[in-house]
């Protein structure tokens, strides 16, 4: 049993199609268990969200214009790639039925001069119930015997509108009873991904970038022997390419550290919207539609995956706070206080350090939220800074924090020491430095002026050295 999810660019226009059916009747000569979950066309949600704000905003041009917009879009697929003459009409009249009702929607938005998140949700899922089928059409027209399902009739949600948690006792029930017979008969079933709905049927979406979650609910609830996340780069990289361009595919991963490099701002799974396959233990593989037989990563439970550094992430436009003062020593509750001024203003804290001797904190927060920051710890530590327990509250610009994850770092001495020698010797001055308890990233701050350095000189003394070949790993049916 295999969940393949193709993403925005995976199905952008007619050649991604190509690729894609091509993918896709590999996998099925493999396995006879296929489901395939598709994002929207490329900049679908984004033309369909900013039309109904438009309209809200009193405007209905944008909506008639996505209206043309969208049409020509899927119909060119579709004359490119269905020969088929009753199955394209079949198509044009889907199409032309969800655009209407598009249009009405947006007339109505367009006359209440109101766009709630209940509404929003019925408008932005529309991209995926015009995909799907175009891709099962597209299937069916290259001999591949496909149907598409609407997500939205199995998978259960909250009605956290925009961003639905789903239910999962319920959807598996769904799942399980709607996709199986399909999948028994041979069928490879295309489901819509992002949308889904309430117990009373009320359309959900699972938030932006949602198909990759709507992927892990369908693996989780069939147990998929693995989940595929098709997109358009080689899945997931030691680091930036556009920085190192040494840069390469990592063959493994943990859950775990996916996770610290999503929060460290790499461009990889959302620790969320995998957590149905990470309780299930199921693996996720990332591959390139463009590249399918180029390298890729599998991602696993924690146990089965080696090695130490994995990547190198690095996140900019961050300001460092510090507050310190010989009068913070032995003295409780001014980091507990500190983190409440933070809080209070929703700047986020992406790293902390203090040092051992207690005369300082210091923390990173985006360089949008500084000034407030500064202003609210003013006011909390009034008392202290006008006695001079705290010195003052002092801000370093431009820094960037320069993340190294690896769950094989934990019990392994002397990677901290590899890291400052490398960046020693390249005259490379290191700001602050942290890391986690559970030992699966380094942290270092640095200067903008440094960062690029500073990665390629990490990558090339933990990266470059000579490896075994990781290409050629197979993808696993
Ligand atoms: N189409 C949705 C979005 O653009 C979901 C997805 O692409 O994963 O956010
Ligand atoms: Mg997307």
């Amino acid at each position: 049993m295999l969940v393949m999810k193709f993403g925005g660019t995976s199905v952008g226009q007619t050649q991604a199609f190509s690729q894609v059916t091509e993918i896709i009747a590999r996998a099925r000569q493999q396995d006879t268990h296929v489901v395939v979950v598709t994002s929207a066309m490329k900049g679908t949600t984004n033309t369909l969200i900013e039309a109904a704000q438009a309209a809200a905003a009193g405007h209905e041009q944008p909506y008639h214009a996505a209206r043309s917009e969208l049409l020509l879009k899927h119909q060119l697929v579709a004359g490119q790639l269905i020969a088929d003459g009753v199955e394209r009409a079949a198509y044009g009249r889907l199409i032309d039925d969800l655009l209407r009702s598009f249009e009405r929607l947006c007339q109505s938005i367009y006359v209440l001069g109101e766009l709630t998140t209940r509404g929003l949700d019925v408008v932005s899922g529309l991209g995926e119930r015009m995909s799907a089928p175009l891709l099962a059409a597209v299937l069916r027209a290259a001999g591949v015997d496909a149907v598409w399902v609407d997500a939205a009739d199995m998978i259960v949600t909250d009605a956290h509108f925009g961003d639905a948690t789903p239910l999962m006792e319920a959807t598996c029930a769904h799942v399980n009873a709607r996709l199986r017979p399909l999948l028994d008969q041979g069928q490879v079933a295309v489901v819509t991904g992002f949308v889904a709905a309430t117990a009373d049927g009320i359309a959900t979406t699972l938030g932006r970038g949602g198909t990759d979650y709507s992927a892990a609910i369908l693996g989780a609830c069939l147990g998929a022997d693995e989940v595929q996340i098709w997109t358009d780069v080689n899945g997931i990289l030691t680091t930036d390419p556009r920085v190192v361009s040494e840069a390469r595919t990592l063959p493994e991963l943990s859950y775990v550290e996916a996770a610290e490099l999503a929060y460290f701002g790499a461009k990889v799974l959302h620790p969320k919207t995998i957590l149905p396959v990470v309780e299930a233990s199921i693996p996720i593989r990332v591959a390139n539609t463009f590249d399918p037989e180029g390298p890729s990563t599998l991602v696993l439970p924690e146990r089965e995956v080696v090695g130490s550094v994995k990547a190198i992430t690095a996140i900019h436009d961050l300001t460092l706070v510090n507050v310190e003062g010989r009068g913070m020593i032995g003295v409780p509750g001014i980091a507990a206080r500190t983190f409440k001024a933070v809080a209070e203003v929703g700047a986020n804290v992406l790293m902390i350090s203090q040092a051992s001797s207690e005369q300082s904190i210091c923390f990173s927060v985006p360089e949008r939220n500084a000034a407030a920051v500064v202003s609210a710890l003013e006011q909390e530590l009034e008392l202290e800074l006008r006695r001079h327990f705290i010195d003052r509250v002092r801000v370093q610009e431009h820094i960037v924090i320069i993340a190294m994850v690896g769950a094989g770092m934990r019990g392994t001495p002397g990677i901290a020491g590899r890291i400052f020698s490398t960046l020693g010797a390249a005259g490379i001055n290191v700001i602050a430095v942290a890391q986690g308890s559970s030992e699966v990233n380094i942290s270092l701050v640095v200067s903008e002026e440094d960062a690029a350095e500073a990665v390629r000189r990490i990558h090339a003394a933990f990266f470059e050295l000579p490896t075994p070949q990781t290409s050629d790993l197979p993808l696993s049916p």
